[in-house]
């Protein structure tokens, strides 16, 4: 069987830690597994264009694995020459990059290592939160210029006490950064999710529902996005939502680039309508080198917390998405049932119920 997967280059660093397995170099772990059961594994970065690896594989591939951080992007035009894949398993959370509704279609199954990463997310979340109300990165940055202003940076730094803030999406990762946040004393946690909670996990993170999302937004003075990217979240915050938040909000996104309109957030941030951005996630990955996100600033040059995709693959995260890419990859060659919560695209049919109302 031939089973190909789109990692991203580890280089030297792969080399010396061998933990970074989610790598080219370090291929999940499962390279001499697969060998030993016979099957042809091949891997590589090289995934953009009629030429890539990714292309020229993916005609002949029964297994796909790919991973959100360098994602091989399955569209449907892709998925109609791949006649023989079966299965695409995605290495962490997050199968956006492949066309679901194509691999409906097609009767792919689709599968993610569900949960495999999501304090890591969460943690980088409460970290973004504290970094842009903080102000911190300017003040490092201060810090590394030789320079020593205080007042310079105070003026743009608050506590997150008394603060509201508001997740979009009360999932696991978003339910867990309200939860970690609890002993912040926020004034209040609001989520927008039409998924409600049960009374009892609500009252466990001290959150209160908010059912439409130009109330909730301006009510919030930190909004954190943590739903996964579908049709109904792409493009969801733009120029005409921003305009309905608290002027000066901060908003953290590690959920996908494209919930938000890139050049909208730049602009907005500009403005001052937001005091602040964060997040690790772009609407194109790798962003190229003039992504607006990169050196956008707010009206006194800072608010900025981008970062490359990264706050799901720590090498915690890393060991545990390679074990649920192994274990996926065992039931589905055994014949045996894959747990429920992996399973995004079924057999011809949605299975999750976390990708939008359908
Ligand atoms: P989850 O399935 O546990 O929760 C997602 C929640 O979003 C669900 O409660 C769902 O009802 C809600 N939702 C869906 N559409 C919505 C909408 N239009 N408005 C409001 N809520 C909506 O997923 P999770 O494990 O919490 O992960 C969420 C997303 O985070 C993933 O899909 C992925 O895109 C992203 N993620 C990013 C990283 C990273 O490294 N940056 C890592 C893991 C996951």
């Amino acid at each position: 069987m031939k089973v190909l997967a789109i990692l991203y280059n580890g280089f030297n660093a792969a080399v010396k830690e061998p933990r970074l397995l989610g790598t080219v170099e370090n291929k999940l772990g499962i390279d001499k597994w697969l060998a030993s059961r016979g099957h042809e594994y091949i891997v590589s970065s090289d995934k953009e264009g009629p030429n890539s690896d990714f292309e020229k594989h993916i005609a002949d591939a029964e297994v796909l694995i790919t991973t959100p951080f360098h994602p091989g992007y399955l569209t449907r035009e892709l998925i109609e020459k791949a006649k023989n894949l079966k299965i695409c398993v995605t290495a962490g959370v997050g199968s956006d990059h492949i066309d679901l509704n194509a691999a409906v279609d097609h009767k792919i199954q689709v599968l993610e290592v569900t949960g495999s990463n999501v304090v890591s997310v969460a943690e980088h979340v409460v970290m973004n939160i504290l970094a842009l109300v903080r102000n911190f990165v300017p003040a490092h940055e201060m810090i590394e210029r030789g320079d020593w202003q205080v007042s310079d940076v105070a003026r743009n730094a608050f506590d997150l006490e008394g603060k509201v803030v508001g997740t979009i999406g009360a999932g696991r990762i978003g339910y867990r950064v309200l939860q970690r946040l609890v002993p912040f004393d926020c004034k209040e946690h609001l989520y927008y999710d039409y998924a409600k909670l049960s009374t009892e996990r609500e009252q466990a993170i001290k959150a209160r529902r908010v059912e439409d999302i130009e109330d909730f937004v301006s009510q919030c003075d930190v909004v954190t996005v943590n739903a996964p990217l579908h049709e109904g979240t792409r493009g969801l915050i733009n120029e005409k939502l921003l305009s309905k938040f608290k002027p000066g909000a901060w908003l953290v996104n590690t959920a996908r680039g494209a919930i938000c309109d890139a050049d909208d957030v730049a602009a907005a941030l500009k403005s001052g309508q937001l005091r602040g951005y964060a997040g690790d996630v772009w609407n194109v990955q790798p962003a190229p080198k003039d992504h607006p996100w990169r050196t956008m600033k707010n009206p006194l040059g800072g608010g900025n917390g981008m970062t490359p995709h990264y706050s799901g693959t720590t090498l915690d995260a890393q060991a545990r998405y390679a074990a649920g890419t192994k274990s996926i990859l065992e039931n589905y060659f055994e014949g045996r049932e894959q747990e429920p919560a992996d399973v995004i695209v079924g057999l011809g049919a949605w299975a999750t119920k976390a990708y939008g109302q359908r």
